[in-house]
C-alpha cells in the first residue's frame, strides 16, 4: 500500500529510510533543517557544507558490512556511485596479518565482509544525491521542524498527524499518515511526547570517552604507508583509529577516557594531536609531515551516550503513526562504528512492518519488537564492553593498582589466548570479523566448542612459542605518553 510519509531529518537515518521505503511505492518528504550540499564535489562538501544539525559530521566514519550489504543488495547503483566518488572498501583480505596472508584462500562471503569508508561528508553527499533521484522522494532543505502534531487518544496514547515547523521564518504544517523521526541524537520528539504524557521511556548510560578527530591528505605522489603496526589500538588511556578516506584523504580519531582530563585538555591542540600520532607506531607514518598535510583542525566531541528510547509501553500502549529511526531511537558508542548500520537495519525493519500491517497499533508494536529482537544483543554487548573499558581506564591511572590473580588470568586469556588465536587462524579471524561487522550475533563465535578449543590451545602454547604471532607494540605506556606530552600526572 502506497502511503504519504514525512521524515524529519535527511541525515544517515533519513536517507536510509528513503532507501528502504521508496522502492515500496511510498511518497516520502524528508524535511531537513540544514542547507543542501553546496555542489557534488566531495572536497566542496567537506570544506563548505554547513551542517549545524550534525555535530559529528566531520568525525571519522565507516560503514560496516551489515550496512554495505544492505546498500549492495537493494541499491547496487548507489554502491557504484559511492566508489566512483572515491569511497574505499577495506575487505577481509586487506586486513589479514602477515602470518595468514600467504595461505589465504577466499571463501564465499569474504568479498562482502568489507568496510566502506571515506569522509562522512562524501558518504552523505553521494547518498543524498542518489536519494533525491528516487521516484516519490523529495528532500526539502532549510526546514526546521519545531514539533509533532499530536492528537490525544485514550490516556497515555497519542496519534501523530504530522509536524509543524518553519521555512524561511514562516510557520508551516505538514500532515501525513506516517511520521518518521530521523532527527538524530538531539531530536526533540521524545521530550515532546513525554511532556504530553505519552507512554514513552528511555535508558541511557555514558560511553565514558570523548572523541577527537583530525583529517589529513596524502602529499602528491606519496604512497600509502605500509606499516606492520596496526592502525587501530587500545592502550586503555587512549584508543586510536585510522580511517582511510576518499580522494587521498584520511582521518585519525583518538578516543580518550573521560577520566583522562590532562590528555583531553591538551589533545585538542593540533600540535599535541600530531605528537600523539607520532608516538603511535600504527599512525606515525601516516601523520608524518613528509607524507601528509592536515586539512582540518582537531574536532572534539563529548556527550557520547548509549541510549535506547521506547515509544511502546510494556502494556503495549504505543504512539500511533510515528516511528523513530537512527539516533533518535538508539544511540551507541561511536567506537564500534555501528550507528549507521543500526539506522539502516531499523529502516529495513520499518519497510517490512509497513508492508505487513495497516493497523497503527500493530505496526508500532511490531516495529518495537523486531528492532529489539535484531539489535538488543549488539547494544547490550557494546554497553558491557564500555563498562569494562571505563574500569580499565581507571586502573591505568592508579600506580598502586595490583590486579588479582583472577583479573590477571582474564586479561591474559584475552591478550595471549583470544587475540593470538584470532591472528593465527583464518577461520577464527573470519568468525570474529563476522561479529565485528554485525553479520553474526556478538560473541557467537566464541561459544562454538571447536573455536573455544582453538583459543584455549593457543593460550596453552604460551607466550614464548607464540612470540611470532604478537603484533608490534601499539604505543608507549601511559607514563611515557604523559611525559612526552609534558602533562603532569594528576
Ligand atoms: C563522533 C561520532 C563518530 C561516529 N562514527 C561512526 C562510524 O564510523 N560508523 C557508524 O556506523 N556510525 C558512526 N557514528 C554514529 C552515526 O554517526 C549515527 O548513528 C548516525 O549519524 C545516525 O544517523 P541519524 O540520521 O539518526 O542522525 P544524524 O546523522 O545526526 O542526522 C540527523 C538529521 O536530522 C536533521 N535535523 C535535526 N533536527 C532537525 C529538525 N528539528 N528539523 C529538521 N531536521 C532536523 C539534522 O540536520 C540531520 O541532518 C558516529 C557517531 C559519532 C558521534
Amino acid at each position: 500500500m502506497s502511503e504519504d510519509i514525512l521524515v524529519i531529518g535527511a541525515g544517515i537515518a533519513g536517507l536510509n529510510t528513503a532507501l528502504a521505503l521508496a522502492p515500496h511505492g511510498h511518497r516520502l518528504v524528508l524535511l531537513e533543517r540544514d542547507a543542501a550540499p553546496p555542489s557534488s564535489d566531495p572536497d566542496h562538501a567537506f570544506f563548505d557544507w554547513s551542517r549545524r544539525g550534525v555535530g559529528h559530521l566531520r568525525h571519522s566514519h565507516a560503514f560496516l558490512a551489515r550496512l554495505r550489504t544492505i546498500i549492495k543488495d537493494h541499491h547496487p547503483a548507489l554502491l557504484e556511485q559511492l566508489l566512483a566518488a572515491g569511497c574505499r572498501e577495506i575487505r577481509f583480505a586487506d586486513m589479514l596479518p602477515d602470518a595468514l596472508k600467504a595461505a589465504y584462500a577466499p571463501e564465499p562471503g569474504d568479498q562482502d565482509m568489507a568496510v566502506l569508508t571515506s569522509r562522512r561528508t562524501t558518504l552523505e553527499l553521494v547518498m543524498r544525491r542518489y536519494v533525491e533521484q528516487l521516484p516519490g522522494v523529495s528532500v526539502v532543505s532549510d526546514v526546521f521542524v519545531r514539533g509533532l502534531l499530536l492528537e490525544p487518544m485514550e490516556a497515555g496514547q497519542f496519534r501523530v498527524a504530522g509536524v509543524k515547523g518553519e521555512v524561511g521564518g514562516e510557520a508551516h504544517e505538514w500532515r501525513a499518515a506516517v511520521t518518521i523521526d530521523a532527527a538524530g541524537r538531539n531530536s526533540q520528539a521524545f521530550e515532546q511526547l513525554q511532556e504530553a504524557g505519552a507512554a514513552v521511556g528511555e535508558e541511557a548510560e555514558d560511553c565514558g570517552i570523548l572523541y577527537y578527530t583530525r583529517h589529513y591528505r596524502r602529499l602528491p605522489d606519496r604512497p600509502e604507508p605500509q606499516s606492520k603496526a596496526p592502525g587501530t589500538g587500545d592502550l586503555a588511556f587512549i584508543k586510536y583509529g585510522l580511517f582511510p578516506g576518499d580522494n587521498g584523504c584520511f582521518s585519525i580519531t583518538l578516543a580518550v577516557p573521560e577520566v583522562e582530563t590532562g590528555i583531553r585538555q591538551a589533545i585538542v591542540r593540533p600540535e599535541v594531536f600530531d605528537k600523539v600520532c607520532g608516538l603511535l607506531p600504527g599512525l606515525a607514518p601516516w601523520a608524518d609531515a613528509e607524507n601528509a598535510e592536515p586539512i582540518s583542525k582537531v574536532f572534539g566531541m563529548g556527550d557520547l551516550k548509549s541510549r535506547w528510547r521506547s515509544f511502546v509501553s510494556s502494556e503495549g500502549r504505543a504512539t500511533l503513526g510515528f516511528f523513530a529511526v537512527g539516533d533518535s531511537l538508539v544511540r551507541t558508542n561511536p567506537l564500534y562504528g555501528r550507528g549507521c548500520s543500526f539506522a539502516a537495519v531499523e529502516a529495513q525493519i520499518l519497510a517490512g512492518v509497513l508492508e505487513q500491517a495497516t493497523d497503527p497499533g500493530v505496526r508500532a508494536r511490531l516495529y518495537d519488537t523486531r528492532v529489539r529482537d535484531e539489535l538488543t544483543v549488539y547494544y547490550d554487548d557494546m554497553r558491557s564492553q564500555d563498562r569494562a573499558a571505563v574500569r580499565r581506564a581507571l586502573r591505568a591511572r592508579d600506580p598502586d593498582f595490583a590486579p588479582t590473580l583472577q583479573q590477571r588470568l582474564r586479561q591474559s586469556f584475552i591478550d595471549d589466548g583470544v587475540r593470538i588465536a584470532v591472528r593465527s587462524d583464518i577461520h577464527l579471524l573470519r568468525a570474529a570479523m563476522r561479529d565485528f561487522h554485525m553479520i553474526d550475533p556478538p560473541g557467537a563465535w566464541m561459544k562454538r566448542p571447536r573455536h573455544m578449543a582453538k583459543v584455549v590451545g593457543s593460550w596453552a602454547r604460551g607466550k614464548k612459542r607464540n612470540a611470532h604471532l604478537y603484533p608490534p607494540p601499539l604505543g608507549p605506556d601511559r607514563r611515557s605518553m604523559l611525559s612526552a606530552l609534558g602533562i603532569a600526572e594528576a
